[in-house]
């Protein structure tokens, strides 16, 4: 279990630091605005009232203990960047940020955020890419262009077999195959996919696009 810290706590913060308390973590949560703080109140550790862009504040609040602080302000980029300045001039060794602009973004960078985060663009890139293909239910990039793919099975494939879809894109690596409880490692490549089962593949993106195609 460690602590963390999510400063603005509008609909992005608030998700961040209940899904962290979820996962057994302290959460320490603060905003400046009464409302945000009393409806989050019984849900995290310790939700405060208070401006983040009083240094003091911070001190007080013994921000220096978290594991990593996430400064959830986006509109007031004035405040985000003080506030940021401030965890670095405590000590923070792990800040993530949200960014609602290229400037935003930039500054930030300068100041040592460690990750910086768009909600709007990631989530309008997910949401595009579950309206292409709507089989793919997740995905992750990792580094050079490569991805992991959730693929779950469609009526549209239903009853194919598990080579006939893969010899689209033989470059493709499938990870796993999971049925209901059932997860395999290695498959049969004449498995015959039923709707529902899910695969999970890797590779670049070419590739996955080519596979993709055969989802639609
Ligand atoms: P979301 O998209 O997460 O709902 P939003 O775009 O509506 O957020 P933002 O401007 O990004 O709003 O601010 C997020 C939260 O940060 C708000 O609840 C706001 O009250 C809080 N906030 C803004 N400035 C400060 C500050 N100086 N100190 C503490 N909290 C602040």
């Amino acid at each position: 279990m460690a602590q963390f810290a999510v400063i603005g706590l509008g609909s992005f913060g608030a998700t961040i630091a209940t899904q962290l308390v979820s996962l057994n973590h302290d959460v320490i949560g603060i905003d400046s605005n009464k409302k945000f703080v009393e409806s989050i109140s019984d849900q995290i550790t310790h939700a405060v009232i208070a401006d983040a862009t009083d240094e003091h504040v911070l001190n007080e609040l013994n921000i220096q203990n978290c594991e990593a602080v996430v400064v959830a302000i986006g509109e007031d980029i004035e405040a985000s960047i003080l506030c940021v300045l401030h965890l670095k001039n405590l000590g923070i060794k792990k800040i993530w940020a949200k960014a609602k602009s290229k400037a935003h973004h930039m500054i930030l960078t300068h100041l040592g955020v460690n990750k910086i985060i768009h909600p709007e663009e990631d989530m309008g890139v997910r949401v595009a890419q579950s309206l292409s293909y709507p089989m793919v239910s997740r995905y992750m990039g990792l580094e050079d262009n490569h991805f992991i793919v959730k693929i779950e099975i469609k009526d549209s494939l239903k009853g194919e077999r598990f080579n006939h879809l893969m010899e689209h894109a033989p470059e493709i690596k499938t990870l796993l195959h999971k049925r209901g409880k059932d997860v395999l490692f290695s498959i049969d490549p004449n498995l015959i996919l039923q709707v529902g089962d899910i695969l999970v593949v890797e590779g670049e993106l070419e590739p996955l696009r080519k596979l993709s195609a055969r989802f639609k």
